[in-house]
Parts: structure tokens; C-alpha cells; sequence
């Protein structure tokens, strides 16, 4: 999350930004249907491991009429959480406005909608990572320094993200390694290359099509069990794309030396 942005943005991240960077996310978190793309040979017919009839995008992860009863009450602890903190914080700092704090605080706020929406930022944004400018606005009415909002705002992510990813992907993961030990799709097949899945896709910030990896440390995962800004995720595969570059240099360094030094050698026997 950034605090440093221009006062005319809508959210944290200005939202002409939000279409790419969604996009990226989106493309990250290993879903079904993201699977597809990788290995269409294993996951080809594969539908979302909850309800079994629709397929398993990004949305629908959060959005499936199976999981509807946890969302709400992912959203239902979420909401009572910005409340306990902004009380913990206004009590550390003001001890004597803690009773002017209304138990409703942001109850009517559009983030609270589990929906997919263009116009309006929903509970799905918040997933995301994004916090709308009205909301972090709302919240600043009590807590006025903007350092002490910021660490609130990360911290209120981190707690939602924990929920999620321990209430809704977790068990959905355990769902798929249930499945693919069904049909006893092993660990080596998935690591196998496909030659007719999309490779080498260079826009694919998407390390591994081991779901068992995948559910645990990677990507998006990464993202929500650390807290940091997706952003660093994308910096960190820039940085092993230039440590792979390094590397390849170097190899090729090492190739070239051998050639030469192999080349000299011969040629010194030959007019030995
Ligand atoms: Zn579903």
C-alpha cells in the first residue's frame, strides 16, 4: 500500500493504474482456471473444488455461492476488527474520545459488498489489496496521523488476509489435493513440461503449477501471508528474472572461456 499518492486518486493506488495491477494479481493466484492455462492436459475439464459447476476465477474463489455463509463472516469479523483497532488507537493516543466512537464506524461503506463491481470499490478490492481513498478518509477522522493510519490500514489487511487465506483458500487448496490424488495426478506429472500449455508467458508472474506449492508460500499467497505490497512480489520476479540473466551471462562467459582455452590447446599441439 502507498500513502503517497497525489490527493486527486481515488484509492491508494491511483485507479488508472488499478486495471493492470488487478490484472497481474488475477493472473497470479492460481486458480483453476489459471491452471487450465498452465497444464490444459491435466486441468482441462475442472471446475471450481466448492460448488463443482462454475468455473474458478479469481472472483469466483471469493464469489461462490458454497463459501457465501464463510465471506460473511470473514466480512462480519472484518468489519468489527477496523473498529477494534481504530478504538485500541484512539485509546493509546486520546484516551478521553474513546466514547464519541460510533460502533457502526464504516458499516455503509461499499467495500463491505461482496460483489464484483466497475464502478464501485467492494470487499473483492479489499482482497486485492486496494483501500479506497473514502474509506482511508473515514478511518483519518479519528486516527489524524498518517503514519499511525498507514501501519492501521496494513494492519487491518493482514488480518483480513489471514482470514481468507485460512478460512477460504487453504481449505479450497486441501480440495484440490484431494482431487489430483483422486486421479492420481502426482507431483512429477505437474512439474513435466506441457508443450501445449502457455509457456514461457512472460506477463505470467507464476512460478509453479504445483498446487500443493502454490497453496502454500507463493505468489499471492506470499502477498497475503506477509502483508507486503503485491508490488514487492513483482519487483522480487524482476529480480530473479535479473539473477537468471547474471547467471546465463556468466555461463556463457564460462562457455566462451572454455572454448577458447580448448581451441589454444589444440592449436599449440598442432604446431608443437
Ligand atoms: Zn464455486
Amino acid at each position: 500500500m502507498d500513502n503517497d499518492e497525489p490527493s486527486s486518486s481515488t484509492s491508494f493506488l491511483a485507479s488508472s493504474k488499478k486495471k493492470s495491477h488487478v490484472k497481474y494479481l488475477i493472473e497470479e493466484l492460481p486458480t483453476i482456471e489459471h491452471m487450465k492455462k498452465r497444464r490444459p492436459d491435466l486441468y482441462n475439464n475442472w471446475l471450481c473444488p466448492n460448488c463443482e459447476s462454475q468455473q474458478e476465477t479469481f472472483s469466483h474463489v471469493w464469489l461462490c455461492s458454497s463459501v457465501s455463509h464463510v465471506m460473511n463472516q470473514i466480512i462480519t469479523a472484518s468489519k468489527q476488527d477496523i473498529v477494534r483497532l481504530i478504538i485500541e488507537k484512539v485509546t493509546a493516543l486520546h484516551p478521553g474520545r474513546v466514547s464519541s466512537l460510533p460502533s457502526t464506524i464504516l458499516d455503509q461503506h461499499s467495500v463491505w459488498s461482496l460483489i464484483h463491481s466497475a464502478d464501485e470499490f467492494t470487499f473483492l478490492d479489499l482482497i486485492k489489496g486496494f483501500v479506497p481513498k473514502e474509506f482511508s478518509l473515514a478511518v483519518g477522522i479519528y486516527i489524524n496521523n498518517p503514519n499511525d493510519l498507514k501501519s492501521l490500514i496494513v494492519t487491518f489487511l493482514d488480518n483480513l488476509h489471514v482470514r481468507i487465506r485460512d478460512q477460504i483458500w487453504s481449505p479450497r487448496c486441501e480440495l484440490i489435493i484431494e482431487k489430483e490424488k483422486t486421479l492420481n495426478i502426482t507431483t512429477r506429472q505437474k512439474k513435466r513440461k506441457n508443450s501445449s500449455s502457455i509457456q514461457n508467458n512472460s506477463n505470467t508472474v507464476f512460478i509453479s503449477s504445483d498446487s500443493t506449492l502454490a497453496c502454500h508460500n507463493l505468489g499471492f499467497i506470499d502477498y497475503i501471508q506477509t502483508g507486503r505490497n503485491w508490488l514487492d512480489f513483482t519487483r522480487n520476479v524482476s529480480h530473479c528474472f535479473l539473477s537468471n540473466l547474471v547467471c546465463y551471462i556468466v555461463t556463457l562467459k564460462i562457455y566462451f572461456f572454455s572454448v577458447t582455452f580448448l581451441f589454444s590447446f589444440n592449436v599449440s599441439l598442432v604446431f608443437r
